[in-house]
């Protein structure tokens, strides 16, 4: 702005400077041919005196060299010219100077003279004998004024150019200087200019309206900040050029690193070519979603383009975690395998053992005998479907089943009844410790825990071995706790028995009727109600699985 002004007051200066000069050029020279046409008649004047007083010898012994003196007579012609053989000139009657001076005593004139080829003034005189004499000057041009005053007035020119260069320089600079302190944090403080007051009370307005939009976006942006850093879902917001607006914690814990910055591209900090495909989709309106394998586990990414006005305006990356559910998915894939591969070997027991009474090879003897397998072997698929559905009906919750104020004592006592006779078989003696003791839970359930855990005592213990159910009511906790003297368990397979199907020996556990689920429902159970278990069992001493309840 300081330069166009600067150059613009220049332009203005030189341009009234040089119209000045052309205008003074004119006065001047209006002014020195009125001095030339005076000066002319006076020496015109003098001529006259002296050509009345002395003739033609007047004209002989004149010396001049600026003037051109020419006489003529009365009937136009020339009788003496300064310059030129008055013999070869044409009648002057008609030069306009003559004529006037024929008529009126005194003429004048300018004009081109084709003799001696320049602009002249004439100035003619009539004399009293009836002739006239006539002197003419060369007019001075323009330009040859402006030739001979050419040093003067270019010493003028530099002043003038310096000159303006120095004001313009100086008006420049002060003209922009309260502009470039006008403080436009402040507008309204400003007093440099009064031209500028409308246009600093609108910056004013709209900076107060800029405040409150960015107060309000900020706003916006801390409430969805605080609600998404919660979240455990990964929410990215991606500009159309796939640049990170927003991302929350879980987000960042996924996919940034140390040197992220805020705008990064997301395709820096993920380089996989499913990730780059699924942002290249969404940025071509194609919603889409991958599975992708992190160290803290596995994720679903889903990308959804954000469209405005028919465009892809940005893209939002959410990232879900499905660890549980892939694992969920895998444990169902693998308890179908495993209860297809139990339920195969008993019934090919029975369809053997059927096949070979069918055919009649069996001898009338063995006959209880092969029937007895397939009793037991239907007895064990029944007590396998059994724990399956009680299995499949803690997994969907168990929500038919209320919990309610429950004596834990007194169940364990019906079990114990329940169980004596197995006890007994097994040469086991079962015996139950503690007292009347109540909590909030589902019998049914409760029931269940106890008998498998009892019946296992049983089943894994020695001849002549015991069981000891105790209930111990503590301040905060109700601590079940079934102990054998029986076979115990190795330190490697006590985390795993709680595994659906897992036995620690699979033939003997299928010898005394197992299933492999029972653990696991135990296990069910006690989440369900929020309790804790444990093992400690020492190999051929004993096992005690101890289920402490919160009250
Ligand atoms: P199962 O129907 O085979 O008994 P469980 O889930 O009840 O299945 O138990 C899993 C495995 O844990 C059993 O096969 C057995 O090897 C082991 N086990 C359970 N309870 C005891 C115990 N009290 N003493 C020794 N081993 C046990």
């Amino acid at each position: 702005m300081t330069k166009r002004i600067f150059h613009s007051t220049c332009v203005v200066a030189i341009s009234v400077f040089i119209a000045s000069i052309a205008l003074f050029m004119c006065v001047i020279y209006n002014y020195f041919t009125g001095v030339q046409h005076s000066q002319l008649k006076m020496q015109t004047g003098l001529a006259v005196q002296g050509v009345s007083q002395n003739g033609m010898s007047y004209l002989d012994g004149l010396d001049i060299d600026d003037y051109r003196i020419t006489w003529i007579d009365k009937n136009g012609n020339v009788i003496y010219d300064s310059d030129k053989n008055s013999s070869e000139m044409e009648n002057h009657l008609e030069r306009e100077e003559i004529k006037e001076a024929f008529e009126s005593g005194y003429g004048e004139s300018s004009r081109y003279s084709n003799t001696i080829m320049e602009r002249s003034l004439y100035s003619a005189q009539l004399l009293s004998d009836g002739t006239v004499i006539r002197l003419s000057i060369a007019q001075n041009t323009v330009l040859k004024l402006l030739i001979g005053m050419a040093q003067p007035i270019i010493i003028i020119i530099i002043i003038a150019v310096i000159l303006s260069i120095v004001l313009a320089s100086r008006l420049s600079k002060s003209i922009v200087k309260p502009l470039n302190e006008l403080n436009l944090d402040v507008p309204l403080s400003n007093d440099g200019y009064d031209e500028l007051a409308p246009l600093l009370k609108r910056i004013d307005r709209q900076q107060k309206q800029i405040k409150m939009q960015n107060l309000e976006l900020t706003k916006k942006q801390l409430e969805f900040e605080a609600v998404t850093s919660e979240m455990n879902e990964g929410i990215i917001l991606l500009n159309k050029n796939s640049e990170i607006i927003s991302i929350n914690n879980a987000a960042k814990k996924l996919f940034v690193s140390d040197n992220y910055y805020s705008g990064q591209n997301f395709l820096t900090l993920n380089h996989s070519y499913s990730v780059q495909k699924l942002i290249s989709d969404a940025s071509e309106k194609i919603a889409s979603e991958l599975k992708i394998h992190f160290e803290s586990g596995e994720y679903q990414l889903n990308a959804t383009p954000v469209i405005s006005n028919d465009e892809v305006a940005g893209i939002v990356l959410l990232a879900f975690d499905i660890t549980e559910k892939e694992k969920a998915e895998q444990m169902r894939r693998e308890f179908t395998a495993n209860v297809s591969h139990e339920l195969k070997t008993p019934l090919h027991t029975i369809s053997g053992c059927a096949e070979i009474m069918k055919n009649g090879i069996v001898k009338d003897e063995d006959i209880p005998k092969f029937s007895e397998q397939i009793y037991n072997e239907t007895q064990r698929m029944i007590s396998l479907v059994d724990d399956i559905i009680r299995l499949s009906h803690l997994d969907e919750g168990a929500s038919d089943m209320k919990k309610e104020v429950t004596d834990i004592f007194s169940i364990a006592n019906d079990v114990v009844k329940s169980l004596s006779n197995t006890a007994k078989s097994a040469d086991v003696t079962l015996d139950i410790v503690g007292e009347s003791t109540t909590l909030f839970a589902i019998p049914q359930l409760i029931y269940g825990i106890i008998y498998n855990l009892c019946d296992n005592a049983i089943k894994y213990n020695k001849k002549g071995g015991s069981v000891t159910i105790e209930i111990i009511n503590s301040e905060k906790t109700v601590e079940l706790s079934v102990s054998d003297t029986g076979i115990g368990i190795l330190p490697e397979h006590q985390d795993r028995i709680f595994e659906r199907f897992y036995r620690v020996d699979k033939s003997h556990s299928k010898s005394v009727g197992g299933t492999g689920l029972g653990l696991s429902i135990v296990k069910h159970v006690a989440s369900l109600h929020n309790a804790q278990l444990s093992v400690h069992s020492i190999i051929g001493s004993g096992t005690t699985i101890k289920v402490i309840f919160p009250k």
